[in-house]
């Protein structure tokens, strides 16, 4: 009990002042090395936590309001575990058919209740720039848990920390995004975290899901070098990292399509076979067909590292804003 008391105390004496408090978190350009550095580093003191003590009291007194729009298991389950980790409590509002939304009420009007009950708030809505909107209205912290098409941020936190953890170091690697690059939010918001890296990209998807102009010009803009192909057989043995993604279904308005190309990209044993050793095979998830079973057990394979992190980088990112961190 001592010494947990002490582990926080150092955390927050060494880390006033983190340039995140009372800050919404709602893209990934809000991130430069330093405050990636930052987050990373609470995020492992996190987890030494969580493998020591299992909880802290660091964030007793608060709660959080985690307001769910979009299905959800591991963002939704683990910003409530990371919260319930810091001794913090939630307000859980994952079935909004539940709530008032169903009643007609607007965005502003739920944002506004919820901040009457809570310190930070953490929302998931199937359009781009709600957390936005959500923020504009919020006088308390609001962290986007993904927009729609638009960006997940934390997600691409801790695919970064994940990838450090994993290979060491960001730096020099040539990184595959693969799949649904159009309509992956989580792809938009980890390109656009690497270009802070010298990395180089390979966008690897079908011609109607390919990534969006938006994301292209922040690489171009950053000088990275990327190619774009449509066959994952171009780069698979040369990435170190393979980032492979779920085809959205629930973007497609025409289920056609999306059946033509569903299964366009399978991960499995033959595929790993081309593969270098030393890379790593990520998934933000949930996984549909893209990576077989049989992958699970190799040692490249790293996406359920990444859902474990989830919840160390998100105790980083919820103690930085209120000001524990
Ligand atoms: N869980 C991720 C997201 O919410 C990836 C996915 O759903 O495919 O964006």
């Amino acid at each position: 009990m001592e010494q947990k008391i002490k582990e926080v105390d150092r955390m927050a004496a060494n880390k006033v002042d983190n340039g995140f408090y009372g800050q919404d978190i709602l893209s990934v350009s809000q991130f430069d090395r330093n405050k990636l550095d930052f987050i990373f580093g609470v995020a492992d003191e996190m987890r030494m936590l969580v493998e020591r003590f299992g909880s802290a009291d660091l964030l007793q007194g608060k709660i959080l309001a985690n307001l769910f729009y979009e299905p959800s298991t591991r963002t939704s389950s683990s910003f409530m575990a990371a919260m319930l980790r810091l001794g913090g409590q939630v307000i859980p509002i994952n079935n909004v058919q539940y709530s008032s939304v169903t009643k007609g009420e607007s965005l502003p009007d739920t944002i506004r209740t919820l901040e009457s009950y809570s310190d930070v708030i953490v929302i998931r809505h199937p359009e781009v720039g709600s957390a936005a909107t959500a923020a504009h209205y919020a006088s308390k912290p609001v962290i986007n848990a993904g927009d729609g098409v638009g960006e997940h941020p934390t997600q691409a936190l801790l695919d970064l920390f994940t990838v450090v953890e994993a290979l060491g170091g960001i730096s020099g690697l040539k990184v595959a995004m693969v799949g649904d690059l159009k309509y992956g939010r989580t792809v938009h918001s980890l390109t656009k975290l690497l270009v802070n890296y010298p990395v180089e990209f390979v966008f690897v998807s079908p011609d109607i899901l390919r990534m969006p102009k938006d994301v292209i010009d922040v690489v171009d803009a950053s000088g990275h070098q990327y190619t774009e192909t449509e066959d994952v057989h171009d780069c698979i043995g040369d990435v170190d990292v393979l980032y492979i993604t779920r085809v959205q279904k629930e973007r497609f308005t025409d289920l056609a399509v999306y059946e033509a190309v569903k299964d366009h990209y399978v991960v499995d044993p033959a595929l790993m076979s081309k593969a270098k050793q030393r890379m790593i095979v990520m998934h933000p998830l949930p996984r549909v067909n893209e990576i077989s079973y049989a992958v699970d057990n190799d040692p490249r394979a790293t996406y359920f590292r990444q859902m474990r992190n989830g919840m160390y980088v998100r105790m980083a990112v919820l103690a930085a804003v209120l000001g524990k961190a």
